[in-house]
């Protein structure tokens, strides 16, 4: 790869020439991140070139990608999602330019499929013919389908409780499912130990330095959305810590190449029943394991595996962090279905919930620029979404129960 120059251990410093190894630093098992040859890249990436480009997917940025030239690309249309112009909602949390990236719109629904279109071509230039991940739901269903669309197998671990719209699609992308009587750590771990017994692709966050390579090209879109004005916020729900981590590496990406010329601050948002990366932050101590209370179970992680690479971010950036409880999870998500027209998971609203907070709080200015980035599809996990519905048997739900009879619905809506 022409325009990789290394790997850089996040935890010891040591490097490897030309991106190598695949996975962790052998030195101290650290996390790897992608260093660039951004003196060649401005040479070869630039903002003529992206306006002629028609490709609207993630790979219309292939310069600032871990791929090869002649890599095999998945066919299906990762990336490319719209980023919405928020008004009533932003009316509603006091900021004038607020925008919303909604990730919901990717092939399977997540901003995990980022992640895992990258991993697919990495894993068929590799030489595998199967990859396998642990995942509470989004980032294993993004597999089973970008593998599926690239002719590879897929083996996932999912523990128990996964929602059962994300075991359905791995199901339907013809996956080979493990449920595992257990939490996520659990899950983690098994998973593991199989695939190093199987030599499968491994498409585990906290190992594969290039699934936050994928998640960056988030940023880079929002960033041409923006007509190449970085934000001055961006507000995301932090798991594992992949996500933010990649936002950021995305808009420093830019920056060192000369496409923007400011950085965001990034807002961190957990959920308060499982917070061990906000709880680091604020207490400026090293993340500690915590329960995996909340309803969000896509950022239900006790024990982050990317959490050192997510505080970093979070404190390079001059971030925040902001903590919500389920209900308030629970009322973004009806706000922002009812202001804006954009329906998330729990995981996927959290962190227009913590935007809603930090405005509130007046932690953000009025005039800022923010995104607000919906990670992932409410349609995924319906029995949480009629949690912030109310039982569909009650009035508050909103659903008016009538016999079929005219009068009576007149009636019953003359005064709505
Ligand atoms: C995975 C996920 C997140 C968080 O990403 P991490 O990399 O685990 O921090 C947020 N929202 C949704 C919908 C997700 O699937
Ligand atoms: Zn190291």
């Amino acid at each position: 790869m022409r325009n990789v120059l290394a790997a850089v251990c996040v935890t010891c410093g040591a490097e490897y020439e030309g991106g190598a190894p695949v996975y962790n630093c052998p030195a101290c098992g650290g996390i790897l991140e992608i260093i660039y040859d951004y003196p060649y890249i401005k040479t070869v990436f630039t903002r003529e070139k992206l306006d002629g480009r028609r490709d609207p997917t993630m790979w219309r940025y292939r310069e600032l990608l871990p791929i090869e030239e002649d890599s095999q690309l998945p066919p299906l249309r990762v990336g490319g999602s719209p980023l919405y112009r928020a008004e009533r909602l932003g009316e509603r949390l006091g900021i004038r330019n607020l925008y919303l990236k909604d990730e919901g719109l990717n092939p399977t629904a997540s901003l995990k499929d980022r992640a895992s279109a990258l991993a697919v071509v990495r894993a068929k230039k590799e030489g595998f013919s199967a990859a396998a991940c642990s995942s509470t739901g989004n980032a294993a269903s993004s597999l089973a389908g970008n593998a599926a669309a690239m002719g590879l197998r897929s083996f996932i671990f999912v523990p128990e409780r996964a929602p059962v719209g994300k075991l359905t699609q791995l199901l339907i992308f013809g996956a080979t499912v493990i449920s595992v009587k257990g939490n996520y750590e659990d899950t983690f771990r098994l998973s593991a130990a199989a695939i190093e017994k199987y030599g499968w692709y491994n498409r585990n966050a906290a190992i594969n330095p290039y699934l936050s390579e994928g998640k960056k090209t988030v940023s880079l879109e929002i960033a041409e959305q923006l007509n190449f004005a970085a934000p001055d916020y961006v507000a995301v729900s932090v798991g594992d810590g992949c996500t933010i981590a990649g936002i950021w590496k995305g808009f420093k990406d830019l920056y060192a190449a000369g496409l923007i010329d400011k950085l965001p601050k990034l807002i961190s948002v957990q959920a308060s029943g499982c917070c061990p990366v906000n709880r680091a932050f604020e207490t400026n101590s090293p993340i500690a394991r915590m329960e995996e209370n909340t309803i969000a179970d896509s950022i239900a992680v006790g024990v982050p595996r990317n959490g050192d690479k997510a505080l970093l971010a979070i404190r390079e950036s001059g971030g925040l962090a902001v903590n919500v409880t389920d209900d308030e999870i629970l009322a973004a998500m009806k706000l922002l279905g009812k202001t804006a027209g954009v329906f998330g998971e729990p995981a996927g609203v959290t962190g227009t919930a913590g935007l809603k907070k930090a405005a509130e709080q007046n932690r953000i200015p009025a005039d800022a620029v923010v995104v607000s980035v919906v990670t992932g599809n409410g349609l995924k996990d319906t029995a949480s979404a009629q949690k912030a519905t109310g039982d569909f048997s009650s009035p508050q739900s909103g659903l008016i129960h009538i016999p079929p009879d005219m009068d009576i619905r007149v009636e019953y809506l003359g005064n709505r």
